[in-house]
């Protein structure tokens, strides 16, 4: 196996670097440890309302698609860089790649493997893929704890939890690591009881919830009447270590409410808020349309606790700093954007991590600290899609600049 460029992640931005790569004639291979291709967008609901609110969840599909057809990409899923050694200008890395627990020619898609695990999220079907797959994080196995409830239940015997895998040996001219990002996880912060209140959820959840339709079983069994947004959770606070501010909450959150206000016009929807950050172009317009449907209470809520009935119920201060309760059905957490931990081999030269922990580039952004190697996308910071995909786009000039440079023996 030989390409020009290896892409460490498959997100978004791995998938429209890889993309842009292949239309400047840069062969390239995209090495992804989960199952399938699409990182965190993978779980994102279409935003649309009436009109397209321009959440660009749909760039997956379409890179997707494209990737697959390109004759000079490979995909590699389940896949990890072992090991790294530099060979002249050339890397030759080491790749594990792990079969797929699920044989998808037995699978008959009956689900009874779905109702038996034990672990919320192990067996789930991606977006854009009908193909059911177990998560190499969230199956007990893979922490160590013996479970075969999935493996004997299965009428076809398609499930085959035994760790088969193969090493690929490859050597590339240039190196892109695109590894996203973590969620900030809010079990940090107890005063917002989660998940300890029924009804308090994050945004990544409501995402996927109203990608799958489910609704009612996040909240009572019903459909929730009243929801609350707590805006920056885990983000411009330097008690969390996260002095930054995440730039996509606050669209997210917005766009996730008239979401909602447009399927469920009786719901009524409030967010609390610190400021509202306009990172993107034509969001005072995006703002000035939400305001007519929902309250915006300048308040970060000091706690979130259970009302006698069960209920999410929000203590705050008002303007006038007097202290205030309000009783929701749902209350999400619009969690931000933390750095992930790029899980690389102990032998990757240059990587070093800048203020806020992620990884760190240049002056021109995508340069990470080593002749041939380069990062872009959330692995670098706080980006929404369209960002990352213009920052991929950025890498994939650098790269063709540095493999020409290297072709000309400079
Ligand atoms: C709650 C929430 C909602 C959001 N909603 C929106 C929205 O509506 N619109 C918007 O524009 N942005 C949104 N974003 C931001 C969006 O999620 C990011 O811009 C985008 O996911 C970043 O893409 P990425 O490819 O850089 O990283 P990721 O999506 O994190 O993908 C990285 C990929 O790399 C893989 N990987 C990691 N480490 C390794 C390794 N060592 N080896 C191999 N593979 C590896 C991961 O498995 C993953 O597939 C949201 C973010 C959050 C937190």
């Amino acid at each position: 196996m030989k390409k020009e460029t290896l892409i460490i992640g498959g997100g978004i931005t791995g998938l429209s670097l890889a993309w842009e790569l292949s239309c400047l004639g840069i062969s390239s291979t995209i090495v992804e440890k989960a199952p399938f291709m699409g990182g965190h967008v993978s779980n994102f609901a279409c935003k649309a309302t009436q009109t397209c609110q321009k959440c660009g969840a749909c760039q997956l599909e379409d890179y997707l698609s494209k990737v697959h057809k390109a004759e000079n990409v490979d995909l590699m899923v389940s896949s990890t860089v072992d090991s790294l050694t530099q060979n002249g200008r050339d890397f030759k890395a080491m790749i594990l790649q792990r079969k797929s627990m699920i044989v998808s020619d037995k699978c008959d898609d009956c689900g009874l493997c779905l109702k038996v695990c034990p672990v919320e999220g192990a067996l789930f079907y991606p977006a854009f893929d009908s193909r059911l797959y177990i998560s190499n994080e969230k199956c007990l196995n893979s922490i160590g704890v013996h479970c075969e409830i999935c493996a004997q239940i299965c009428p076809q015997g398609a499930v085959e939890l035994q760790e088969k895998s193969r090493e690929v040996e490859t050597e590339v001219a240039s190196i892109a690591i695109c590894t996203g990002f973590s969620p900030y996880d809010p079990t940090q912060k107890l005063k917002f009881g989660y998940p300890r209140v029924p009804g308090v959820i994050t945004s990544l959840e409501l995402d996927s919830i109203l990608r799958t339709g489910n609704f009612q079983s996040a909240a009572f069994g019903e459909t929730p009447k009243s929801i609350a947004f707590i805006q920056c959770v885990g983000s411009r606070d330097p008690r969390s270590g996260t002095n930054y501010c995440s730039q996509i909450c606050c669209g997210v959150s917005i766009r996730l409410a008239r979401l909602i206000k447009n399927r469920y016009p009786d719901i009524n929807l409030t967010i609390f808020y610190m400021d509202i950050q306009t990172f993107e172009r034509e969001f005072d317009r995006t703002l000035d349309r939400a305001q007519s449907d929902i309250n915006f209470i300048r308040a970060m809520p000091s706690e979130i606790h259970s009302d006698e009935d069960g209920f999410p119920r929000v203590v705050y201060h008002g303007g006038d700093e007097t202290r205030q309760m309000a009783l929701f059905d749902m209350v999400v957490l619009s969690v931000g954007i933390v750095p992930r931990d790029p899980d690389l081999p102990g032998s990757f030269p240059g990587l070093w991590k800048n203020r806020d922990g992620f990884i760190g580039s240049d002056d021109n952004g995508v340069d990470a600290g080593h002749p041939g190697i380069f990062v872009a996308g959330a692995a670098q910071g706080p980006k929404s899609i369209s960002a990352c995909v213009s920052h991929a786009i950025l890498a994939a000039s650098q790269i063709k600049r540095y493999l020409d440079r290297t072709m000309r023996g400079e």
